[in-house]
């Protein structure tokens, strides 16, 4: 089919651009050093192109994605591209395509394929200090010898917890680290690494802050996302009729059903069913019966709605993963393709 018909989206993520830039900027005022955004996994879900393009706009510098399909994915050869996962052969055109991007080298093998294939070109090294899950050990720091390095990096396991000594003790690490590595740059700090004193180090990389996510208790961060679904349809249900698969949901009054085009295939878990919280025309519609994979029903007794009409959902990223057990991250990266991405 050469001329595939334009199709309007079924769903609409709202972004708040504003808010998206004021949390950055809250990071770097935080912090005060430079944030590298992290904007893996599509930007956390929100639309990597577009996170980078505003960012950028905000004066941030670089930014780090997962790997090498990412950074060609972004279209930004004129950007320091920061590689997490680091380097393999396989990925040679990749980089040669993409000048300024730096792999963050995690392995020795990743050094010395790095120096073979790019001699003399830029990189940074992600180097363990607790958390063993990437990263050089610090007795293997010379495996980089000869890369110009631009940024030594670590990264916390338990920034999250106040308190946790687990983080101090990487501090200190990270600290000895540093000073092994004078000719660097560093950086350890994630979005909860930043509530934490010094932890600035040359820069710091916040992802889920940036998004709106509450990285650490009491965390000001503005919300940025807000999904919206449609009505596909409405029906009157009379007492004792159920609603959806298993028959969880029974009317006990004449009930107005609105059935949703959203469901778990979009990002809507489940399980956060019981505490999802649904808008429309200034009401709230509580969640009627089971999630399934592309609907949803809710309560919509009372209301005014017609079929077509949107709906909000009230993506409280802190609340909904507290009361869910969903993180954060989870509520935002699963957003999938369904959405048109608005930014407002
Ligand atoms: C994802 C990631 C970050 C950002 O973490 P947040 O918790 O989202 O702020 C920073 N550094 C590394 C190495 C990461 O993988």
């Amino acid at each position: 089919m050469a001329d595939l018909p334009t199709v309007p989206a079924p769903l609409r993520l709202r972004l708040d651009g504003e808010a998206l830039v004021g949390n950055f900027r809250g990071c770097e005022a935080r912090a005060g050093v430079p944030a590298i955004p992290a904007v893996k996994a599509d930007g956390y879900g929100l639309g990597a192109r577009e996170v980078v393009r505003r960012l950028h706009g905000a004066g941030a510098k670089a930014f780090a994605v997962a790997t090498w399909a990412e950074a060609v994915a972004l279209g930004r050869a004129d950007l320091p591209l920061l590689v997490l996962h680091g380097f393999t052969p396989d990925c040679a055109a990749a980089a040669a395509a993409l000048p300024l991007a730096r792999p963050v080298l995690n392995t020795v093998a990743q050094c010395a394929a790095w120096k073979a294939a790019f001699p003399g070109r830029p990189a940074d090294l992600m180097v363990e200090t607790g958390m063993n899950r990437l990263g050089v050990q610090p007795a293997e720091i010379s495996a980089a010898d000869g890369i110009p390095v631009q940024i030594v990096h670590s990264h916390f396991a338990c920034a999250d917890e106040p308190g946790n000594p687990l983080t101090e003790r990487q501090i200190a690490r990270f600290r000895e680290v540093a000073a092994a590595t004078p000719g660097a740059a560093h950086a350890i700090a994630n979005s909860a690494g930043i509530h934490w004193p010094g932890t600035s180090f040359s820069a710091v990389r916040p992802g889920l802050s940036l998004y709106g996510g509450e990285a650490f208790p009491a965390a000001q961060v503005r919300r940025v996302v807000t999904p919206e679904a449609r009505i596909i349809q409405l029906r009157d249900v009379a007492v004792g009729e159920a609603v959806g698969y298993g028959a969880t949901w029974v009317a006990e009054r004449p009930s107005r059903i609105a059935v949703l085009n959203i469901g778990y295939a979009d990002g809507i878990a489940r399980r956060l069913g019981p505490y999802l919280k649904l808008h429309a025309g200034g009401r709230a519609l509580p969640l009627a019966g089971r999630v399934s994979m592309d609907m949803l029903a809710a309560d919509a007794t009372g209301t005014e709605l017609s079929e077509g009409d949107w709906v909000q959902l009230d993506w409280d990223l802190p609340q909904l993963s507290a009361a869910s057990g969903c993180s954060q991250y989870e509520l935002l990266v699963r957003l999938g393709d369904r959405f048109e991405r608005i930014w407002i």
